[in-house]
């Protein structure tokens, strides 16, 4: 008898772990799965992340980060009904640190070019504060093509790439500085990436980042429930402590601003610059 497969093959990548490069052999479920992704810890320095994950080009369409963060919601809304709705009764917390992301960029960088990884449609920085010109990268086309357009208003466009290959198509030192929002939780070479940031930014340029933030209250008390996991488009789940360490091994220090990283927000904001 032969069994017909119905599932397609999947394309999954193994991953090291990103602050300390143990093989993905070494971590150890945190009971957070939904084969063949599980988020784990590695053994090595307690970094918590996907080991496996889909093949890059597979989050274009298949797992898009906006229709996945859809389905998880509406499934952990039935799931989990009261949670739910406790989670979202709690919401005023966020207002503690809720900002625009834009505004904080024209705080800390010097007026020019500014660019976006992850721009989707180019809506954070679209229209931009006053004298800075917005570029971004998205790796979906459709929503490069609509950022492009926006950015084209005001004298800046977005590229339709993988964040290190679209990098690459810019000069050394041309950004001022750079927005990275909700980004570098997706991102399964951000090592790789902030280098490669790192070369178009100029000499001190800032790089505002905004991720999730593993370490924060609301994680412990919701434990699995936690509205920051998401398999598996959420491949990294940083604290202060290991974004520090992962800009670091790039080249770049990490600095937390007063009022920027509360344990109470489930969101984390950092600002990353190269160092001197
Ligand atoms: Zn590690």
């Amino acid at each position: 008898m032969s069994v017909q497969n119905a599932m397609p093959s999947l394309d999954v990548l193994q991953r090291s772990c990103p602050v300390c490069d143990n093989p993905p052999s070494r971590t150890r479920g945190i009971g957070i799965e939904s084969p063949p992704w599980r988020i784990a810890a590695c053994e090595g320095c307690g970094f918590v992340y996907l080991p496996e994950t889909p093949a890059q080009e597979r989050f274009v369409s298949e797992f898009a980060w906006e229709k996945s963060w859809e389905k998880t919601r509406d499934e952990r809304a039935r799931a989990q009904p009261i949670l739910t709705a406790l989670d979202r009764a709690t919401r005023f917390r966020l207002t503690v640190a809720k900002r625009k992301a834009k505004d904080v960029l024209a705080r800390v960088a010097l007026p020019g070019d500014v660019i976006e990884l992850g721009c989707g449609d180019g809506g954070q920085l679209a229209p931009p504060p006053r004298g800075l010109v917005p570029f971004g990268i998205d790796i979906s086309a459709e929503l490069a093509a609509l950022a492009a357009e926006r950015f084209a208003d005001y004298g800046g466009t977005c590229l339709a790439a993988d964040a290190i290959s679209g990098l690459e198509q810019f000069e050394a030192s041309r950004f001022t500085g750079a927005l990275l929002h909700a980004y570098l939780e997706h991102e399964i070479e951000p090592v790789a990436v902030l280098k490669a940031l790192r070369r178009v930014l100029k000499p001190g340029a800032p790089i505002v980042v905004k991720v999730p933030n593993h370490a924060s209250w609301n994680r412990r008390v919701m434990g699995p429930r936690w509205c920051g996991y998401r398999l598996p488009d959420h491949v990294n789940y940083f604290t202060p402590a290991s974004l520090e360490s992962i800009a670091a091994r790039a080249g770049l220090d990490a600095a937390f601003p007063p009022g920027w990283t509360l344990p109470t927000n489930d969101n984390m904001w950092a600002l990353l610059r190269a160092r001197a």
